[in-house]
C-alpha cells in the first residue's frame, strides 16, 4: 500500500483525499489543516486522521472538541508521498519540511514551474516524473488543455494551438472573489499564462492563450483553435477525443447548453460534490475549416486535477505505469459518463 498524507485540506486537498481513499493501492495517511473550520470537521466524519499544520494553533483544535493525531511533520513523515494542496505559494515555504523528511512531494498549479523537477499532467508527460521528488500537477486549466492537445499532436500533429479561456471569477466557496458585474480580460496582455504553462508539459507545441474573467463560480470554458498538420474529418477527430477516458463529448441530444446544465447532470449522476472530473467537449461544436479544428469545453476548476494528483503518486514512486494507473485512477473514482 502507498502511504500518501495531504497537507492542505481545502478545495483541491479534501476531494484529493477522497480519491486516495477510494483507490485500492493507496492508504491516507491523514490530512493537515490549519483551523479547526467546517472542512476539518468534514476530514473528522470521514474518519480521517486530522494533523495540526502549524503546532502554535493546536489549542484551537482542542477547544473546537476536535482530535488531532499530531503536527504536520509527523504526517510528512509517515507518509511515502506528501500531497500538498495549500493556497498559491505555501507550497514553496513548505519544500524544505518534505526534503527534511525525504519525502517526495506532490504541489499544485498555484506554484510556479521552476519549484520543481517537472511538472505533470497523467495524459501528456507520466513517465517523466518517475523517480522525482518535487513534481508540480498543472492548474485546472493548463490540465483541461493538454488532455485535449495530447492527443491531436500524436495523431495528426499541432502546428499552432490558439485558445481563449474564459475564466470562472471564483469557485462558489470563495465569496470574496470577482468580478460580480463585469467582463475583464485577464489579463489585458498577451499571452495569458495558460501558454507558457502548457509549455512546462509539451515543451515544443506553439499555443497563444488570451484570458477573460467573467462573474461565474461553476467552471471555465475554452474556446479552441487548433490548426493541424495532417487534416482529418471533424467525424476522425470525434472519434479520436472519444476514446480519451477523460474527454466527456457532450451529446447533442443530452440539450446541455452550459456549465450550469453540466453541474445539475453531475448531481444527476450522483457526483460526489457535483465534481465533474473529465473535460467537457461539446459533440456538436467540434468543426473543421480547412486545417482548424474548432470547438468548445468545459472545466470544472474545483475537480479536473484530482485524477492527476491521484496518478501523480503511482508516477513518482514508479508503482504503475501511465495506462496501468490511468485506468486504476478512472475506475475507483468512476469516471466516464
Ligand atoms: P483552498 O484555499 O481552498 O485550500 C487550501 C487549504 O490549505 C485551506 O484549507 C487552508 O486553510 C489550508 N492552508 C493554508 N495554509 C496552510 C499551511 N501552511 N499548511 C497547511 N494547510 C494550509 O485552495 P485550493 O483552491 O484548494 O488551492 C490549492 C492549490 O491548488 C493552489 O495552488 C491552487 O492554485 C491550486 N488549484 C486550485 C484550483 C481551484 O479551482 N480551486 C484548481 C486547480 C489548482
Amino acid at each position: 500500500m502507498i502511504r500518501v498524507g495531504i497537507n492542505g485540506y481545502g478545495t483541491i486537498g479534501k476531494r484529493v483525499a477522497d480519491a486516495v481513499a477510494a483507490q485500492p493501492d493507496m492508504e491516507l495517511v491523514g490530512v493537515a489543516k490549519t483551523r479547526p473550520n467546517f472542512e476539518a470537521e468534514t476530514a473528522v466524519s470521514k474518519g480521517y486522521p486530522l494533523y495540526a499544520a502549524i503546532e502554535d494553533r493546536l489549542p484551537l483544535f482542542e477547544e473546537a472538541g476536535i482530535d488531532v493525531a499530531g503536527g504536520v511533520e509527523e504526517l510528512v513523515e509517515a507518509s511515502d508521498v506528501i500531497v500538498d494542496a495549500c493556497p498559491s505559494g505555501i507550497g514553496a515555504e513548505n519544500k524544505a519540511l518534505y526534503e527534511e523528511y525525504d519525502t517526495p512531494a506532490l504541489y499544485q498549479g498555484g506554484e510556479d514551474a521552476d519549484l520543481v523537477d517537472v511538472s505533470f499532467n497523467a495524459r501528456g508527460n507520466y513517465q517523466e516524473a518517475e523517480g522525482a521528488d518535487h513534481v508540480r500537477v498543472v492548474s485546472c486549466n493548463t490540465t483541461g488543455l493538454s488532455r485535449l492537445l495530447a492527443p491531436l499532436q500524436e495523431e495528426y500533429g499541432v502546428q499552432k494551438a490558439r485558445v481563449t479561456l474564459v475564466r470562472r471569477g471564483g469557485d462558489p466557496g470563495q465569496t470574496g472573489r470577482g468580478p460580480i458585474n463585469d467582463i475583464l480580460p485577464n489579463p489585458v496582455t498577451l499571452p495569458s499564462h495558460h501558454g507558457p504553462d502548457v509549455n512546462t508539459i509539451f515543451p515544443s507545441l506553439s499555443i497563444d492563450t488570451l484570458g477573460i474573467k467573467v462573474p461565474a463560480t461553476l467552471m471555465h470554458t475554452h474556446s479552441v483553435n487548433v490548426q493541424l498538420e495532417e487534416v482529418p474529418t471533424a467525424e476522425e477527430v470525434r472519434d479520436l477525443l472519444g476514446a480519451e477516458s477523460r474527454l466527456f463529448l457532450v451529446p447533442e441530444k443530452y440539450a446541455i447548453d452550459g456549465a450550469g446544465k453540466l453541474k445539475e447532470f453531475a448531481m444527476d449522476h450522483g457526483r460526489p460534490r457535483a465534481d465533474i472530473w473529465e473535460n467537457c467537449i461539446w459533440d456538436e461544436s467540434i468543426s473543421m475549416e480547412g486545417d482548424d479544428l474548432y470547438l468548445f469545453q468545459a472545466i470544472h476548476q474545483e475537480s479536473d486535477v484530482v485524477p492527476e494528483n491521484v496518478d501523480a503518486v503511482r508516477a513518482v514512486l514508479g508503482a504503475a505505469d501511465r495506462d496501468e494507473s490511468m485506468a486504476r485512477t478512472d475506475e475507483a473514482m468512476g469516471i466516464g459518463f
